[in-house]
């Protein structure tokens, strides 16, 4: 299997977050990164085609919700985790390569990126991996995925009040949203309040992602508390064309 080698600043960044990851750990993401690049060149993935900033901009930021996923509250149950918009498998592969004890689903609306994801899964022996290719909207709607999950991360998918449409029907009550945002958080928090009344009435907290390597990458946990109403999500494509 083909890798990547992380470069220095990645090394230092994890150093400095207090990230440490086994050898095989980093091979294995080495080898993902590879995967990614090399079938960017046949259909956009990602933006980003050297492998020295894929290692900071893709894998750092998808390692930065670790500290955030928790532990399973029982032996008996397995903490279950779905990526909403995985698109190249950000941040749902990373984090899968370095929880094997967590199940992770990624959910993909375009057929060909779906079906990049459950390559990567096959070629790096993911068996924690599961891939759906479907809308949010849909699957949050069928029994199997509704409210089933303990966590939903994603990473742009869109402003709040339209991530949380998608997102929160997947999550248990009790149950948490992690977004991957930036700057212009407060703005789309000052928007989305509708959408978490709404959705289950979820309580916010924000966290720096990488304390002391970036001020700008942020963690929006949303706590859900109480169970999403059936209407919920709405039909494909109305959460994004008539948010909350
Ligand atoms: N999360 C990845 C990342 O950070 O690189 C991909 C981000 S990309 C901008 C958004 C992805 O979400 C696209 O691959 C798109 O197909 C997918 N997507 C958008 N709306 C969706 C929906 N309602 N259900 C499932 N996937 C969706």
């Amino acid at each position: 299997m083909s890798e990547l080698p992380p470069p220095a600043a990645f090394d230092a960044a994890c150093e400095t977050i207090g990230l440490e990851l086994e050898a095989a750990e980093r091979e294995q993401l080495g080898a993902y990164l590879h995967l990614l690049l090399e079938t960017n060149k046949q259909f956009n993935l990602t933006a980003i085609k050297e492998p020295g900033e894929a290692w900071l901009r893709h894998v750092l930021d998808s390692l930065s919700l670790l500290p955030h996923l928790g532990q399973s509250d029982s032996e008996s149950h397995t903490l279950r985790v779905v990526d909403v918009g995985s698109g190249g498998g950000l941040p749902g592969v990373p984090l899968a390569i370095t929880r094997p004890d967590v199940r992770f689903t990624l959910v993909e609306a375009t057929g060909k990126k779906a079906k990049f994801l459950q390559g990567c899964a096959d070629e790096l022996g993911l068996s924690n991996l599961e891939v759906v290719n479907d809308r949010a909207e849909t699957i949050g709607r069928d029994k199997a995925h509704r409210q089933r999950y303990d966590v939903s991360v994603a990473r742009a998918v869109g402003p709040m009040n339209v991530l949380l449409e998608l997102t929160m029907p997947l999550v248990r009550v009790g149950g948490r949203v992690l977004a991957m945002k930036g700057r212009r958080l407060e703005e789309e928090l000052r928007d989305a309040g509708d959408a978490l009344m709404l959705l289950g009435e979820g309580q916010i907290e924000v966290y720096e992602a990488l304390p002391g390597v970036s001020e700008d990458a942020l963690i929006v946990e949303v706590a859900k508390h109480a169970l999403t109403p059936k209407q919920y999500p709405r039909r494909p494509g109305e959460p994004k064309t008539n948010p909350l």
